[in-house]
């Protein structure tokens, strides 16, 4: 299993390109995802999304608990409008930390790699995870929340 080589900077077109949804789990789908997952270990982070790694399936992995997961055509179906600003680094982005506000919960709808649609409400961390990985299958990365004022 090859760890994949990570798009960095602002200004890689990938980045910015909305993901196309997944219409079947393949045995390519199941290939990409788990080469997605060695190279979320080899770079110790929390996740990581397809365009990051010059895909345009819209799937990541995310680490929820202690476990990196696989998201095949997540959507978060929920926000809570209670949201919390941290700091957030992003592995296409070395050195860059931005504080960015998230909703604290939120709902989210993937499917497993068995194609099952699953649901789950998440909190904090695991909330912000997959937040930010969404984020990058629209094409949207934390720089766009830099000029937003601290919520109060
Ligand atoms: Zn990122």
């Amino acid at each position: 299993m090859p760890v994949l080589k990570i798009v960095t900077g602002a200004d890689s077109p990938i980045l910015r390109k909305k993901t196309k949804k997944v219409a079947k789990v393949t045995k390519e789908i199941l290939k990409l995802l788990k080469d997605m997952q060695e190279t979320t270990v080899a770079a110790d982070g929390l996740g990581l999304a397809a365009p990051q790694v010059n895909r345009t399936e819209r799937v990541c992995i995310v680490r929820m608990g202690s476990k990196l997961t696989p998201l095949i055509n997540p959507d978060i179906t929920y926000f809570s409008p209670e949201k919390e600003s941290a700091e957030e680094g992003c592995l296409s982005l070395p050195n860059v930390w931005i504080q960015v506000p998230r909703s604290i919960s939120i709902v989210v709808k993937y499917w497993d790699t068995k194609g099952k649609e699953q649901e789950r409400m998440l909190k904090d961390i695991d909330a912000r995870v997959v937040q930010h990985e969404v984020d990058h299958l629209e094409g949207k990365l934390i720089l766009d929340y830099d000029h937003h004022p601290k919520p109060m």
